[in-house]
């Protein structure tokens, strides 16, 4: 098996394997899974060279923290650590100073550590703006002198209010997801170049289009509209038909993007790590990669709302 590459992330002193461990999956947010299986997942992640595990307190409403937590007794050394406050429940947001240093405290208690590398305001488009800018950030940037967080992010969609909270707020980092993958290429128009221009680290998540770009059915949560859906599908034949898997092809697509330090990919299974670690020997045959830019072309870029009103201009 090919040897883990590893990327600086702006922003930050740290190095990162150009594939991160999503552990949205380990709170049963794609379905119930066997946490033993989960464990294991996350080993054999460790074991390849996978140092970058992201979570959240709102995945599985804390499930997939807890499990993260027991997973990494012992190798918590080994490994750069990102959770995030602020999101709870689908409805439920909280980015105010008060419940961002509770929220931290907690979720140090279930990663069982004393720090976190990266800790980020989760889908800030559901917050206001000027609450996480002026309130939110700057008590992730206590937290960071408290020495209880290493460097300070935000996540979320729209890529307008990514980049406007990342700059005026001073954000090491940014976490962007469904945004550069096989059915969404818009992360270089209004992201990526303004994070390059401020020093500030991107991430990649969800290469998978939170789950359209598999053998599988997405969730039933999935906000994607029917005809998207429908082109992972069309996308899943053809690559079937070139003998390849459709999850390797798009994690593929999504190394070859190197604005963003890392990929994160959602796992709960070893057997989607050691298909997923697969894309880093893999390269996308230029003929095939051309169906498929056919086949997704009238769905490109199709994104949906998230957030306030204000955020969807
Ligand atoms: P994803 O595109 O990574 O897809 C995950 C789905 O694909 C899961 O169902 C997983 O089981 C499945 N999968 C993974 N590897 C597979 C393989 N080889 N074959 C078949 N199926 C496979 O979507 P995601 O999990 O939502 O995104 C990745 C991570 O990024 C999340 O876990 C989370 O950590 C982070 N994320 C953050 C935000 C945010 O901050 N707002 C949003 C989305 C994702």
């Amino acid at each position: 098996m090919k040897e883990m590459e590893y990327r600086a992330l702006p922003g930050t002193d740290l190095k990162v394997s150009v594939i991160g461990f999503g552990a949205s999956p380990l709170g049963d947010e794609f379905g119930a899974i066997d946490p033993d299986e989960g464990e294991r997942a996350v080993h054999l992640a460790i074991d390849s060279g996978i140092n970058l595990f992201d979570v959240s307190p709102y995945y599985g409403r804390t499930l997939a923290e807890n499990r993260l937590g027991k997973a990494l007794a012992g190798r918590r050394a080994e490994v750069v650590l990102a959770s995030k406050c602020g999101r709870y429940d689908v409805a439920e947001f909280d980015f105010s100073a008060r419940r961002v240093m509770a929220s931290a405290e907690e979720s140090l208690e279930r990663l069982r550590t004393d720090y976190l590398d990266i800790l980020h305001a989760h889908d800030i488009e559901f917050g206001d703006r000027e609450q996480i800018i002026h309130e939110t950030i700057p008590t992730l940037k206590k937290l960071k002198e408290q020495g209880k967080v290493r460097f300070v992010g935000v996540t979320g969609f729209p890529l307008h209010v990514l980049a406007d909270a990342a700059v005026r707020g001073h954000a090491d980092i940014v976490m962007s997801y469904c945004r550069y993958n096989l059915l969404v290429r818009d992360l270089g128009t209004e992201l990526a170049p303004v994070l390059r221009e401020h020093g500030i680290g991107l991430l990649n998540a969800s290469p998978l289009h939170m789950g359209i770009l598999t053998e599988c059915d997405p969730p039933a949560w999935h906000p994607a509209p029917e005809e998207v859906k429908e082109a992972g599908k069309a996308v899943a034949a053809i690559c079937r038909r070139y003998g390849t898997s459709i999850s390797t092809v798009a994690l593929r697509f999504c190394l070859n993007y190197p604005p963003a330090a890392s990929t994160v990919v959602g796992m709960s299974r070893s057997s989607q790590v050691e298909t997923n670690l697969k894309a880093l020997t893999r390269t996308i045959d230029p003929v095939l990669m051309a169906e498929i830019d056919r086949a997704v072309e009238p769905v490109l870029n199709r994104v949906w709302k998230s957030g306030r009103q204000e955020n969807n201009a």
